[in-house]
């Protein structure tokens, strides 16, 4: 059984408050999508668990099955289970695939199989994987990509950043049911982060949390993002501001 959990998790980036406050925690086999509107923070969120550096925590911990990873370099996080698929995944050019998994701590028996396999069910199968990763891929080709090492490397918890946009709706229900299927087979843990309920019909999460301003400020099950679709972000973000201006009463 894994297990992130954040607490109280404030962080800032050249003196500017981007997370107030978040607490979160997530088991193994849970889905957890979280959705908000445009600069509430969610990348933010999604870098600070993985240690980008640029950002300062100033409060809150992060702990990944007891191990406190707050201040944690990245490749420790990485080799201790945890993934981060980028919302904008970067080109590594003269670094394949096979080279990357093959320097991974996670033991691949039979790396080459493996890719072969799952990149035809991730519709891949055109795509020439000893050219470097993500080297002049589509968009979507490189968010199929990034679930392909998802699934190479079996992670424990992967945060999904916006893992649906630049993707077809083709790819959306591959991408998507793939990653379902690790949630029941490997029993891995997900925060998926995404504006669209559509990546959701696949992928289900048992909770919904809505991010406003870097913090949850509601959660509820599955029907709740259906119900944000419908109404956007109104409801949540007025009533901040109401009780914001109620509190400088
Ligand atoms: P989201 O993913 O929810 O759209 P982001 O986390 O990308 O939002 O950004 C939240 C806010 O923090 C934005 O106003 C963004 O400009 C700001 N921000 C993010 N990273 C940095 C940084 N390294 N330095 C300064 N500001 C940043
Ligand atoms: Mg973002």
């Amino acid at each position: 059984m894994s297990e992130l959990i954040i607490t109280d998790l404030h962080a800032k980036a050249e003196d500017k408050e981007i997370l107030s406050g978040v607490n979160l925690t997530i088991q193994s086999g849970e889905v957890h999508a979280l959705m908000g509107p445009n600069g509430s923070g969610k990348s933010t969120l999604a870098h600070i668990l993985m240690g980008r550096p640029g950002y300062e925590i100033t409060k809150g911990q992060i702990v990944l099955n007891g191990i406190n990873i707050t201040e944690k370099p990245t490749w420790e996080r990485a080799q201790l289970g945890l993934f981060l698929a980028m919302q904008y995944p970067v080109e590594i050019d003269g670094v394949t695939l096979s080279d990357l998994l093959t320097e991974s701590s996670t033991e691949i028996p039979d790396i080459d199989g493996l890719l072969s396999a799952e990149s035809s069910l991730l519709g891949l199968e055109k795509v020439d994987l000893s050219r470097g990763i993500n080297s002049d891929m589509s968009g979507g080709e490189k968010k199929r990509m990034e679930t392909l090492q998802l699934v190479a490397i079996k992670p424990q918890i992967a945060i999904l950043d916006e893992l649906d946009s630049g993707l077809d709706v083709d790819g959306l229900k591959v991408v998507s049911s793939r990653i379902e299927r690790a949630t029941q087979e490997d029993g891995l843990g997900v925060l998926v982060i995404t504006h669209y309920s559509r990546l959701l019909e696949e992928l289900k999460p048992d909770h919904v949390h809505i991010f406003v301003n870097g913090r949850i400020v509601d959660s509820g099950p599955a029907e709740l993002a259906n119900e944000l679709e419908k109404t956007g972000y109104e409801k949540w973000t007025s009533t901040l501001e109401t009780s914001v201006s109620l509190g400088g009463l």
